[in-house]
């Protein structure tokens, strides 16, 4: 393919896209809307199967001098406090799935991306630039970008949208752009460790499940602060309702966070395609999906490896074997990650039975049923 390829965005997906081409020699424009590289949110849970990849892309030391490698998550009861499970990650996770679990601030995450893209060389960054237009031509892609002097036309060989929920690249794949409300929304902090109420293990991932909402708290940078996201019905007003019935450490920890910066949730039914002609889609471009698995990004970096590497492979169809490759990983993701939602925020009877499903669950069994997510690796579809 002549020309640099064209990336849309400048997410976790678009900057992995960027250094994973660059890694195989592939020069890159990304262009960016947003006037700075900036990570909206606050934590990101990184699991082996996208530590994996960013540990191959380098990035291995980088990521381990801003994350922590939790010890294990923990899965509470909201209205009791009490412990229902708990699932070992540290080396056990390493060993298992091959990299380690890692917990991180997202703009250190973002920070680490955009140095290695940059000390790269191959990819061109354009700040400011939103794209506006997007078509096919006989030899490549032609988009239309726009910045505050004004709009210009560009051309490349091809063109990767990692231009997130509300892409713009989806229109040219003839897909549909409306996104379904959730009906749920997350509140998102940052606190400092020493804000955060002892009950709360700072070596862990501790998760606590309450009727229709959940809790998820772990470590970022380095143990110094804590991620926290409260995850309710977005009719609710804020976190000290989702947890009015909560046991105390939840809203001891809820009354010590001064600002929460509420999120609305949405996500995308399976699409029955991610490509169309030389147009590729990425991330929650592609696949938006629930938070419930914490795997957004996580499967945002799988799909720009997967890329990366077919694209330098120099194959005949590079696109449709990306979607080959990827169309039913991202579909599972979508469809199990609604269900997980729905398990987390069972009430009453429902409830009751999935607390006592947890508890008398062997830890093996549920380590078990992650092997699909965090074990997954590159590896060329067999044609045997
Ligand atoms: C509460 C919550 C918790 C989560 N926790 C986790 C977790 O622990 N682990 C995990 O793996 N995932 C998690 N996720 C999911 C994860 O955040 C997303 O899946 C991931 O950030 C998507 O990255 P992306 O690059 O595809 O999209 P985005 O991050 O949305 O990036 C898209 C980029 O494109 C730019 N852009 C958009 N349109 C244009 C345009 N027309 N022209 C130019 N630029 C454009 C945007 O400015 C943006 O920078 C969570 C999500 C939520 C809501």
């Amino acid at each position: 393919m002549q020309g640099p390829a064209l990336i849309a965005g400048g997410g976790i997906a678009g900057l992995t896209l960027a250094l994973a081409l660059a890694r195989r020699g592939v020069t890159s424009r990304l262009f960016e809307r947003a006037p700075v590289l900036e990570e909206a949110g606050a934590g990101v849970q990184l699991s082996p199967n996208a530590g994996r990849v960013l540990e191959g892309l380098g990035l291995g030391a980088a990521l381990d001098a801003v994350a922590t490698r939790p010890e294990g998550v923990s899965i509470c009861d909201a209205l009791t406090g009490s412990r229902l499970k708990r699932v070992t990650l540290g080396a056990s996770a390493e060993r298992r799935w091959g990299a380690p679990y890692r917990v991180v601030h997202r703009a250190d995450l973002q920070a680490a991306l955009a140095e290695a893209v940059a000390a790269a060389g191959m990819t061109e960054i354009l700040l400011g630039t939103e794209i506006r237009a997007v078509e096919e031509t006989a030899s490549g892609v032609a988009i239309e970008t726009v910045t505050d002097k004004g709009s210009e036309p560009v051309e490349g060989a091809w063109l990767a949208g990692c231009d997130g929920l509300r892409s713009v690249v989806r229109r040219a794949v003839k897909l549909p752009t409306a996104v379904a409300g959730a009906g749920l929304k997350a509140w998102r902090a940052v606190l400092p460790a020493s804000a955060v109420p002892s009950a709360f293990d700072m070596r862990e991932v501790t998760v606590w499940l309450g009727p229709k909402a959940h809790l998820v708290l772990y470590p970022v940078r380095k143990g110094r602060e804590a991620n926290v996201v409260i995850i309710g019905d977005d009719r609710v007003a804020g976190p000290a309702d989702v947890a009015e019935r909560w046991a105390a450490p939840a809203r001891e920890l809820i009354a010590a966070t001064p600002t929460w910066t509420p999120w609305t949730l949405h996500d995308r039914s399976p699409d029955a395609r991610l490509k169309r002609g030389r147009i590729a889609l990425l991330g929650d471009a592609a696949h938006a999906a629930l938070p419930s698995l914490a795997q957004g990004a996580a499967f945002a970096i799988e799909d720009a490896v997967v890329l990366a590497r077919l694209v330098a492979e120099g194959g005949p169809a590079p696109f449709d074997a990306y979607q080959e490759a990827r169309l039913m990983r991202v579909a599972k993701l979508q469809m199990n990650s609604r269900r997980q939602i729905r398990i987390d925020h069972l009430s009453g009877a429902a409830a009751a039975a999935r607390n006592a499903a947890l508890r008398l669950a062997p830890e093996a069994a549920l380590i078990r049923g992650l092997d699909w997510i965090y074990g997954w690796r590159d590896v060329p579809l067999s044609r045997t």
